[in-house]
């Protein structure tokens, strides 16, 4: 267990509806207080119910993409200053998700993560290895190709984002990586920033991939892993309590 304060974000990507919403929130919200920072982040178009939920808390929200455009022709896309409107405090970038479906290059994960800092919003960049690139024994390879652009398109403000390290094979799969396993790539991803910034050694890195309460007591009683970034289980209210009360 290292002295980070943990933080567990909640990525309930393209689910929920407004009772199924105020549900999941009220069930977070009456769990207050945590001993880890929390946050949610929901579809667009909930952020602004979630805002006025959660306002007057020390609950966190957050959206689930950026565009790297300030502002313009870019039908479908939102800014990271209209995050910063709705307090988003945190934006997920590079998911695996978004890399595979909308064909998100490193450079353009990069430059979102950029957009979001400068907009005052601490990005969330995702990396992670394939199942193939994992038994090619690429993993190294790949996550470390992933955030060194990033590192370099963010340059001395790299220290402000918070990254997180999710095997693509884990997402969603029910298949975690072993504590040890995510261990090993924390370690290099932590190396890899303290090569950058002299600032690494307080910056958080998240394991996300089949997080649950039952599996991640042993994941955060690593010393490189600073928390999650939940999907599946961060959708029901007691779940991801538990998730956040084995963090505290
Ligand atoms: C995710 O989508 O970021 C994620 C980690 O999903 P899950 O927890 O469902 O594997």
């Amino acid at each position: 267990m290292n002295t980070r304060r943990k933080l567990i974000a909640g990525n309930w990507k393209m689910h929920g509806s407004h009772s199924a919403n105020a549900e999941l929130l009220a069930g977070i919200v009456a769990a207050r207080p945590f001993a880890c920072d929390v946050a949610v982040c929901p579809p667009f178009p909930y952020l602004s119910e979630t805002a006025v939920t959660l306002a007057g808390s020390e609950l966190r929200w957050g959206a689930q993409d950026c565009s790297m455009h300030k502002q313009g022709a870019y039908t479908g896309e939102v800014s990271a200053g209209m995050l910063a409107e709705f307090g988003c405090r945190y934006v997920i970038v590079g998911h695996s998700e978004r890399r595979a479906l909308h064909a998100e290059s490193d450079q353009v994960v990069a430059e979102k993560a950029q957009a979001a800092l400068g907009a005052g919003v601490t990005p969330i960049v995702c990396v992670g290895e394939t199942l193939a690139q994992r038994e090619a024994g690429e993993t190294a390879a790949v996550v470390k190709r992933q955030l060194s652009v990033v590192i370099h398109t963010l340059a001395h403000c790299a220290s402000e984002m918070v990254v997180a390290y999710e095997p693509v094979w884990a997402i969603g799969t029910g298949l975690s990586a072993t504590p040890q396993q995510a261990q090993e790539v924390h370690q290099l991803l932590r190396a890899q920033l303290l090569a950058a910034t002299p600032h690494a050694a307080r910056m958080k890195i998240l394991y996300g991939g089949s997080v649950k309460a039952d599996n991640s007591g042993p994941l955060f009683a690593q010393p490189d892993i600073d928390g999650a970034l939940v999907g599946g289980a961060s959708l029901k209210a007691a779940d991801f309590v538990a998730i956040c009360r084995a963090a505290g």
